[in-house]
């Protein structure tokens, strides 16, 4: 989508091709036959790094459908502690601020400050490269309380991998584009469903621009041919391919192994609950790992309805039944809310391939007039996310336009 908006913008005219009844992809919503609202595959946090995705709702006349924080806050929940938060003064300079927060955090000490300054000088090092973040966190000799309540938060959210195997130099790059600033370290999401915040502002814009969008349109073939290329038949000048891994490989006729990682969302609707304390909490020590208040995200408060989500990232194995699923969830949720309340129902979505990890060794096609735009990203590149498809998206739009001019 953002490559088809770039592209018709410097005048060419653009076909995109969507296999789906519906465009939306990763970022997409369903009617939840049951409560008759509109839910997310799985909640999506943005931050206030994600400068392109911000340029491109702004674009679509859409940058009022997020909701960013004034300044970073990140709520955290164990059993023992509570609840506790990372929430940097907007008073101090932000380096400063930032490791005066950490310290002052239930649990940690000067020795998660001095640790955290440790991380940032290897980090601006070569100290990264090749490397695990566990190898890393190791040559820095960060203490086990960081680990927990912030680094393997971070990383299981950002990158979807666990610190084990999760690439240094892309969480690297991670840390420091997000906590380069006060407003970069924010953290925002969608006031609405995806459909509503930024697929149909994607789509009525990029419709209006001229771009024609074929829906239940899955390509079969593509191949170069002469000065353009033929897709199914058709001759066209060129094309972007922005396709989920598996099926670029199959377009292009390739079998590179990618590595992938589920996520797990557990969406629960309660009658008359108060909800969570905060938009979104991360759990220490729970099997949700991050949890959602959906209704209060989409600011929907004066509903009898409250829809709360749990998101578990880096799911290798789910060998756990979905009712066992949403009443450990459910369990949970009651701690965090202080009332054990039955859901109504609940449902369970789980994006098997939700990403792809950062590895070295994928190709990065480049096949005349094709620009293969599919997420694949190697280390040092942003991880798996929303700002890392719309960069792709306008780097394979900047290539085409060069084939052009
Ligand atoms: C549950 C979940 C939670 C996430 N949370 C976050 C988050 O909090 N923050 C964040 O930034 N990112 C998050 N992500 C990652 C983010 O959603 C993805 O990285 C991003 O949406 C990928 O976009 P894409 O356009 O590259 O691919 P996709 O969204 O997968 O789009 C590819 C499109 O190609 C279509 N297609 C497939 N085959 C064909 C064919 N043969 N012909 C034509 N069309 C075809 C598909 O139908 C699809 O619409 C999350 C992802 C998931 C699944």
């Amino acid at each position: 989508m953002t490559s088809a908006l770039r592209l018709s913008e410097n005048g060419f005219k653009v076909e995109l091709f969507e296999a789906a009844p519906q465009p939306g992809g990763r970022t997409r919503s369903f009617i939840d036959k049951k409560s008759g609202e509109w839910c997310d595959n799985g909640p999506h946090l943005l931050n206030g790094a994600y400068l392109a995705t911000e340029r491109l709702l702004d674009d679509c006349q859409a940058s009022g459908h997020v909701t960013w924080q004034s300044s970073l806050k990140l709520t955290l929940w164990e059993k023992q502690r509570q609840y506790f938060s990372l929430n940097p003064s907007g008073k101090l300079p932000f380096p400063l601020a930032l490791l005066l927060a950490v310290k002052s955090m239930p649990g940690h000490s000067w020795r998660s400050a001095l640790a955290m300054l440790r991380l940032n000088r290897a980090m601006n090092s070569n100290t990264c490269a090749g490397h695990s973040v566990a190898t890393l966190l190791k040559h820095c000799e960060i203490p086990a309380e960081l680990v927990r309540d912030m680094i393997e938060p971070i990383c299981l959210g950002a990158m979807n991998e666990s610190i084990r195997t999760a690439d240094a130099s892309t969480f690297a790059r991670v840390l420091s584009e997000s906590f380069a600033s006060k407003k970069t370290a924010r953290l925002g999401w969608f006031n609405a469903p995806l459909q509503q915040a930024l697929i149909g502002p994607l789509v009525t814009t990029a419709s209006r621009m001229g771009v024609t969008i074929h829906t239940s349109h899955p390509v079969h073939s593509l191949q170069g041919e002469g000065n353009g290329v033929i897709m199914d038949g058709e001759a066209f000048d060129a094309a972007v391919i922005a396709l989920p891994v598996y099926a670029s490989n199959r377009l292009l006729g390739e079998n590179t192994a990618y590595e992938t990682r589920a996520i797990t969302n557990v969406h629960l609707w309660y009658d008359n609950h108060p909800g969570l304390p905060e938009p979104f909490i991360g759990g220490i020590g729970t099997l949700g790992q991050w949890f959602f208040d959906v209704s209060a995200q989409m600011g929907q408060l004066k509903s009898d309805v409250r829809h709360l989500c749990a998101v578990i990232s880096a799911v290798e194995e789910n060998n756990i039944d979905s009712h066992q699923l949403a009443d450990q969830i459910s369990h949970e949720l009651a701690k965090l809310c202080g009332i054990d309340q039955e859901p109504t129902h609940s449902r369970i979505v789980c994006e098997k391939r939700a990403t792809v990890l950062v590895r070295s060794g994928y190709p990065k096609a480049v096949i005349r007039n094709i620009v293969d735009a599919s997420e694949s990203p190697v280390p040092g590149e942003l991880p798996a996310t929303i700002e890392f498809a719309v960069q792709r998206g306008e780097k394979a739009a900047r290539s085409i336009k060069k084939l052009f001019t």
